[in-house]
């Protein structure tokens, strides 16, 4: 089956620069980047912050410009579009941001906000917008009759419901949610991750979410990529990723969730720079298993449906038994 969405050896590097404006060096976000996401799947991307992985969506997108490696959406290189085919296309590829606080503007009702796309995309005739604001707002669980409010009278987790309503507007085929739940209050995070998980069953959709919390991840994924200084170390189906976490990065972030592993164990060390990552296997510096292989070569991502970058993966002891995340 085609890919929906297809990222092959995307890079995106950011110049960085002193105070007098001399180059020095560049933060290798996305360091080539492969990814598959089928048609009605959820991918999720996980790993701390700083590795990328809200990088990756945008240029998933092409809301930034990758320096290098294809984009494909429905087998069509987004790369090669014109910004007037791009713009038509936007209409199938749609983004969720993390606040929405920022992400709607206080100056548009909340009718304006979600009919926006509708005008821009000319999706409903003239005159056919209200019906159709008032049927995604309820589609998000909020009553027609806050059409006529503004952002700022809503709660962080109705404004999120607004913005997603905002990102359903076009009838996007992809949608890409960047930690859509982390600004908001931890009692209003599992409704509204419930009501995502609705929206991607009831209107088919394929969504890839962008997040720091695996229980949060659990709970909608199908299949997770693990990332780690700009490049993917362990992807797989989420519930063999998991019950299996085949790289070591993968088993100390589970096991630095509460209630998830034994007893929370922080991941030892920070991430080494995104400016001079280090050679070899770049979680080298942090990992209990490096060898002198691990410092000299980067592992390749092998293991097919369930794969991890890791040279001694075959020879791993057996991750410890984890239980579920306390959270539902
Ligand atoms: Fe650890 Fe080596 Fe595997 Fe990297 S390749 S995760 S350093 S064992
Ligand atoms: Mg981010």
């Amino acid at each position: 089956m085609t890919a929906l969405l297809e990222l092959a050896e995307v890079a995106r590097h950011f110049p960085v620069r002193d105070a007098l404006g001399r180059a020095r060096g560049a933060v290798r976000a996305v360091d080539g980047v492969s990814l598959a996401v089928p048609p009605g799947s959820v991918l999720a991307i996980v790993g701390e912050s700083g590795c990328g992985k809200s990088t990756l969506g945008r240029l998933a997108l092409r809301l930034i410009e990758p320096d290098a490696g294809a984009i494909r959406f429905l087998g069509e290189d987004l790369r090669a579009l014109s910004p007037r085919a791009l713009r038509a296309r936007r209409r199938d590829m749609q983004m969720i941001f993390q606040d929405p606080f920022a992400s709607l503007d206080p100056r548009m009702t909340v009718e304006d906000a979600i009919a926006e796309p509708l005008r821009l995309h000319r999706i409903v005739p003239r005159g056919g917008e209200r019906a159709r604001v008032a049927e995604l707002l309820e589609r998000v669980g909020l009553r027609p009759e806050a059409a006529r409010r503004w952002p700022h009278e809503f709660s962080g987790g109705q404004r999120q419901r607004i913005a997603i309503a905002r990102a359903l507007a076009s009838g996007p085929k992809l949608v890409i949610g960047d930690e859509p739940v982390s600004a908001l209050d931890v009692s209003v995070q599992a409704q509204v991750v419930n009501l995502l998980r609705d929206l991607i069953r009831d209107l088919g959709l394929t969504f890839v979410l962008i997040s720091h919390d695996l229980g949060v991840v659990r709970h909608i994924a199908d299949r997770v990529a693990v990332m780690y200084l700009g490049r993917i170390v362990e992807e797989g189906p989420a519930a063999e990723v998991f019950a299996d976490p085949r790289h070591p990065y993968t088993r100390a972030l589970l096991a630095a969730v509460p209630g998830m592993g034994a007893k929370a164990v922080p991941i030892e060390g920070d991430p080494p720079s995104p400016i001079a990552p280090p050679p070899g296997c770049r979680f080298h510096p942090r990992c209990p298993h490096a060898e002198a292989l691990c410092r000299a070569e980067a592992p390749p991502l092998a293991g097919g449906a369930h794969a991890a970058a890791c040279h001694l993966q075959s020879r791993l002891p057996p991750p410890p038994v984890l239980r579920g995340p306390d959270r539902g």
